[in-house]
């Protein structure tokens, strides 16, 4: 007699995302996580194709494919987390290595995803950066920031820079609005402001932007000192 199908129901249920997004997510399937090890282990160090195969990974768990196309990094981080969390469970075992120089203590240990997650949602608040300018400012892409990413693999002045000015989502100029613009006119009307106002520009992005890691404290029972584990890439989430 041959082994029989499993025909279960796909249930989604929702997550609100670091960018503001709300979107409706499934666990994933034996299938799905052993072609996406055995894939991911063809790559080794091509990290541009590797997120790229990450991010198919992660889109193919959620209901709305066309919101799954415009995710950015952070939203993806959370949405491994949230999914790891439904197809595996809340709880990670994990061992932990005492960093003090000369005790290497290990133990075994077990932490709630829950509890030990440190989410920063966007801030979506408009900056006011002169009397006449105010910017809006918007979480971009995966697939936007790999395009940066390679455009400006060995220049990342120019990356801080583009990431910046593709992030910008309206421009409000004495009084008047504008939400349709190119990458070049937005760098054209950038270039026109003083360096101060840039610096602030860049100052309030860098504490507008989403992050989403895991942060873990132990206190070695041996020698007394304390470690922390800190995880923050999509992948190192996914292989918990
Ligand atoms: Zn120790």
């Amino acid at each position: 007699m041959p082994l029989p199908t499993i025909n279960e129901s796909i249930m989604y249920q929702k997550l609100l995302l670091p960018s503001g997004k709300n979107i409706n997510i499934r666990g994933w399937k034996v299938k799905e996580e052993k072609e996406l090890l055995f894939a991911s282990e063809k790559l080794e160090d091509n990290d541009i194709e590797k997120a790229k195969l990450i991010a198919k990974f992660l889109k193919s768990c959620i209901e709305d494919k066309t919101i799954a196309d415009n995710l950015s990094e952070t939203d993806l981080k959370k949405l491994a987390i949230e999914l790891r969390k439904i197809s595996k469970g809340d709880e990670v075992e994990y061992t932990a290595v005492c960093t003090a120089e000369k005790c290497k203590f290990k133990e075994d240990d077990v932490m709630k995803l829950s509890s030990v997650e440190m989410i920063k949602m966007f801030d979506l608040s408009p900056l006011n950066v002169n009397d006449d300018l105010i910017l809006a400012f918007k979480d971009i892409s995966l697939d936007q920031s790999i395009e940066l990413r390679k455009r400006f693999e060995k220049e990342p002045a120019k990356l801080i820079f583009y990431y910046l000015i593709n992030s910008i989502e309206a421009v409000t100029f004495k009084g008047e609005t504008y939400l349709n613009f190119t990458e070049k006119e937005m760098e054209e009307f950038i270039d026109q402001l003083n360096p101060n106002d840039l610096n602030k520009i860049y100052n309030e992005f860098e504490k507008k932007i989403s992050s989403v890691k895991i942060v873990k404290r132990n206190v070695c029972k041996k020698c007394g000192s304390e470690s922390i584990i800190e995880i923050e890439d999509v992948l190192g989430f996914l292989i918990l």
